[in-house]
């Protein structure tokens, strides 16, 4: 559907046709504020994502089209020759990364189109980023590795987007890989891919719709939180470079000398590095009613340790747990956005009809419901 699009457009835009290319947007199962402490996130690619037809014209201009946007941008390489379009400056910042990293790209044309969700936190910039990253690497045989191509996406939003973000979304979504979830350390940037396949269950978001003001404060403030924890161990274990790397024993030995809250927050990550090892294991058994037991237990985490939640999210949680959904957390940053849920096939219905009708009457809006899948990431078709 949307390839047939895209390539008859690709035609009547520029007269013939070009190479398909497609990534995908991206879920988290577990492993919430564990990135900047140096611990595990699980993510995986989803079946909602992005395609682009591509074909290098020999030129220095890249000639974009947004089918979704219904714009079309045109641009040079240069750093002085950013575009005025949010949508281009993806594009645009793609490759200016890549010729920072050597790679020697000339002008092409492009029409793409998309449907993951635009800010729903389902990163459909890193879904944008690496669809570009890994095609142009391919088309001007640019010898990227995929981290690199990964590494392009974050830059892309550091330096061009406004966009302070960690590396999860970009690597998810170069390396996502159909059912299955790969846990990535922060730390060393080890990953692995674990069997994710869930038979007889379904994934959905829930998307409250909201997005509470107080985000990047709070965001600075757990930060804050938890240097002040990870310095206190580190006194007496100095081998503790991050607070993954400590033990909940070692945490409590500190209890008196810290603030409350930040023992708090502290207790948060170090459970929820585990639980992360936790939900791997379960899911090479195959268990996965431990793995919504430990959805559940984040979900209990990030609102009344780390205190990230929002009425919104806890309410949809609660529900989660009254449907007798397996599992069910708030994903990302908090304060707003989607809970994420492991439910079972013959549940589902009742479930997302009571949780609209429920959000609905309590908060004066329907939420949104994304069904996902776990697929391939960064490809060409
Ligand atoms: P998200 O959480 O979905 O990544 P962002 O604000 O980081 O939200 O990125 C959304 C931006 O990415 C859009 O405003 C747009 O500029 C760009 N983008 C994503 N998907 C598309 C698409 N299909 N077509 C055009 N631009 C897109
Ligand atoms: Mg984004």
């Amino acid at each position: 559907m949307m390839k047939q699009k895209i390539t008859d457009l690709f035609k009547e835009k520029f007269g013939s046709v070009g190479e398909m290319f497609a990534s995908a947007g991206r879920i988290n199962l577990i492993g919430e504020h564990t990135d900047y402490n140096g611990g595990y996130v699980f993510p995986g690619a989803i079946d909602k994502g992005l395609m682009a037809m591509i074909r290098p014209d020999g030129s220095n201009t890249v000639k974009a089209y947004s089918m979704d946007y219904d714009q079309f941008a045109e641009f040079g390489l240069e750093e002085e020759d950013k575009p005025e379009q949010q949508w281009a400056c993806y594009i645009f910042g793609v490759c200016r990364e890549i010729i920072k990293r050597g790679g020697k790209i000339g002008g092409f044309e492009t029409v793409f189109a998309g449907d993951v969700p635009l800010g729903a936190g389902l990163s459909s910039s890193a879904a944008l980023e690496s669809t570009f990253a890994f095609a142009l690497n391919e088309l001007f045989g640019c010898g990227l590795d995929k981290f690199e191509l990964a590494r392009v996406g974050q830059s892309t939003e550091h330096n061009y987007c406004g966009v302070k973000c960690g590396i999860m979304d970009q690597f998810a979504s170069c390396f996502g890989r159909k059912d299955c979830l790969i846990r990535l350390n922060c730390k060393t940037m080890e990953y692995k891919y674990f069997p994710f396949n869930p038979k007889g269950y379904k994934l959905v978001l829930i998307d409250s719709c909201v997005k509470h003001e107080l985000a990047s404060s709070a965001y600075n403030k757990r930060r804050e939180s938890c240097e002040n924890a990870t310095a206190a161990i580190r006194r007496n274990h100095p081998e503790v470079e991050c607070l993954s790397d400590a033990k909940r024993l070692w945490l409590d030995e500190v209890r008196e000398e810290i603030p409350e809250e930040d023992f708090l927050r502290a207790e948060y990550v170090i459970g929820e590095v585990q639980r992360v090892l936790d939900v791997c294991d379960a899911l090479e058994r195959g268990d996965y009613e431990t793995v919504g037991e430990m959805m559940y237990q984040t979900h209990f985490g990030l609102s009344k340790l780390y205190e990230v939640s929002c009425e919104e999210l806890d309410f949809l949680n609660r529900l989660a747990r009254k449907c007798d959904v397996t599992g069910s957390r708030v994903m990302g940053g908090g304060f707003g956005g989607c809970t994420i849920n492991l439910v079972k096939e013959e549940l589902y219905d009742a479930f997302i009809g009571e949780a609209v009708k429920k959000f609905t009457e309590k908060f004066g809006h329907a939420p949104k419901i994304y069904d996902v899948v776990i697929s391939d990431g960064a490809r060409k078709l």
